[in-house]
């Protein structure tokens, strides 16, 4: 496969733009390869600069659980911007979105659009420590929430990749009121709330990672730090940038029948534009500004053409069967997946319609386990799926993701990709 006019626009960026990319992950580093840049992506597809076809299950990160291009959204957008695609006032289509938000999220009572996941959980935490008035909150590792200064702490996804545990640039006195702990490690909760229980204002996590790639969550544990953060009066916020709309409309809480009292949704619903918003219990919300002492705002916030694209798309995912359907291919080509791949040491895990593929020799339950699986092999794999064009997310810090517009050819067409890459294994 050749990639010169990729390679040619990479060299173009790198003269003009930090490593060439807008964000770290996409500059393909840690697998060895150099960033794909892209002309055109419809359905499962993506096809790059050079004319070369992709199968795609980054999907911009989970954004496209419907496809690329779905037409319906591109409609519901084309026409927003017909009248205007920012005002600074607002507008009906963001409460006729919220109200769909409140109507399937459980915890979410109120909510309040921002442009991305990091201002989301930015917010959501100024109001966690507004409300409680404490200061300290519990993060895990390996579970990533944006790259607000306070959470870059043992956080997934590019961080993972960096060679120190955080970023630089972040002083230690910032990053003081964090405390990162092993994932499904509750007797570790246990003490730190023993110890400081009455100065935590909340617990943040991803309930189902997938930012150190798919992990799940061990019976008892999203269920311990529920009882947890009431016995102390702590907030629990789950981040489900990721989860939200991916595991079910109710997003992970009302699949694991698990509520919190804060809950940070992203990526999808924007409908591929930039929003993302943070809701909970209408008493928390309501000491937000205008109302409350917290301050919180954004001049995009809200946006009506991302507003627009995201209520289009709920809409579609609002249908009886939707995730049903999705999870059934996801399971039936994970399935296969693991007939292929038996003995020769590779953990497929997956929950509903997102998966990682990890070389290691037995099931992965937190960032450690990840850390310890085989990334080097993991990067010559990835380069070999390339080569055939199937787009996994570049890295076992990541999920891939399975959208409606995946055919079933294609997704024989990867399995063989698959299986040929590991017979090239020396
Ligand atoms: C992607 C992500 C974020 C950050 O969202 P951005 O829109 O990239 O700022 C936060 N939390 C989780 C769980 C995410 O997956």
């Amino acid at each position: 496969m050749q990639r010169i006019l990729s390679e040619k626009a990479y060299r173009e960026a790198v003269n003009v733009i930090p490593g060439g990319v807008n964000s770290p992950v996409r500059a393909l580093k840690s697998v060895g390869a150099s960033p794909i840049f892209i002309q055109h992506a419809e359905r499962d597809m993506f096809t790059d600069v050079d004319g070369n076809n992709f199968i795609d299950f980054c999907l911009s990160w989970g954004v496209f659980i419907l496809g690329h291009g779905n037409e319906k959204v591109k409609a519901a957008a084309i026409k927003a911007i017909s009248h205007g695609s920012s005002f600074g006032i607002p507008t009906e289509v963001e409460t006729e979105l919220a109200e769909l938000v409140v109507k399937s999220v459980p915890s979410i009572e109120k909510v309040r659009f921002v442009s991305s996941g990091t201002e989301a959980v930015m917010s959501a935490i100024r109001l966690a420590r507004g409300y409680t008035n404490r200061k300290i909150i519990v993060k895990f590792d390996g579970c990533y929430h944006g790259h607000s200064d306070s959470l870059l702490v043992a956080a997934g996804s590019g961080v993972a990749q960096l060679k120190q545990s955080s970023s630089a640039g972040v002083p230690e006195e910032f990053t003081q009121l964090t405390i990162s702990l092993p994932f499904n490690d509750l007797d570790s909760v246990k003490k730190i709330f023993f110890e400081y229980g009455k100065s935590i204002a909340a617990i943040i996590l991803e309930p189902v990672p997938a930012n150190m790639g798919v992990v799940l969550p061990q019976a008892g544990f999203l269920e311990g730090l529920r009882e947890i953060t009431l016995q102390y009066g702590a907030l629990l916020i789950f981040d489900e940038v990721i989860s939200g709309f991916r595991l079910g409309i109710g997003g992970a809480q009302e699949r694991l029948g698990i509520i919190p009292d804060l809950t940070t949704i992203g990526k999808i619903v924007g409908g591929g534009f930039p929003a993302a918003a943070f809701g909970g219990k209408r008493d928390i919300m309501d000491q937000l500004a205008p109302d409350g002492p917290v301050y919180q705002a954004g001049t995009l916030s809200g946006n009506p053409v991302a507003m627009s694209a995201g209520l289009q798309t709920l809409k579609l995912l609002s249908t009886s069967d939707f995730y049903q359907d999705l999870e059934r291919k996801t399971s039936i080509f994970v399935a296969r997946l693991r007939e292929i791949t038996k003995g020769k040491g590779i953990i497929i895990q997956q929950i509903g319609s997102m998966f990682t593929l990890f070389f290691s020799e037995k099931e992965l339950t937190n960032y450690e386990d990840v850390k310890q699986s085989d990334l080097n092999r993991f990067s010559v794999f990835y380069r070999k799926l390339l080569e055939q064009g199937v787009y996994f997310s570049p890295s076992p810090f990541e999920a891939n993701f399975m959208s409606v517009t995946h055919t079933e050819a294609h997704l024989e067409q990867v399995l063989k990709s698959v299986e040929k890459a590991l017979s090239q294994e020396s």
